[in-house]
This record gives C-alpha cells, sequence and structure tokens, in this order.
C-alpha cells in the first residue's frame, strides 16, 4: 500500500490504497496539528492544500506502483 508521511511535519506516516482513504486517514492530524493549514483562512486556502496532497499521494503512488 502507499505510504506517505504528513506534507507539513513528517511526523505521521499513513497508507492508504486510495487518495481519498488517504484524506480520510491524514485529516484528523492534520485538524489537529495543522488546523491553520487546511481551515483555509490564511494565507493558503484549502483548494492548494488540496492540490498539494493530491500531488504528493500521486508520487507515493506511483512511486509503489513501480517498486517490485
Ligand atoms: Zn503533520
Amino acid at each position: 500500500m502507499p505510504k506517505m508521511a504528513c506534507m507539513d511535519c513528517g511526523a505521521v506516516v499513513y497508507e492508504a490504497d486510495s487518495l481519498r482513504e488517504m484524506l480520510v486517514k491524514m485529516m484528523p492530524h492534520y485538524l489537529e496539528a495543522h488546523r491553520d493549514v487546511v481551515s483555509g483562512t490564511c494565507l493558503q486556502p484549502r483548494s492548494t492544500w488540496m492540490a498539494r496532497f493530491t500531488a504528493a499521494y500521486q508520487a507515493v503512488n506511483d512511486e509503489h506502483k513501480t517498486s517490485p
């Protein structure tokens, strides 16, 4: 299963088979540790975070698919 560390602190790592599942697993950590990042009220709107998240997940997913 693709593994992804938290993009903002790297302190937690989650495994999930789909972007949606990863989002569900990662979100509680973000709400607790990086609420300002996902709240969409300050520098990084939620859509920007979602774009980063999607790109990061796709990267680990591609890596996972190509590794033996
Ligand atoms: Zn974090």
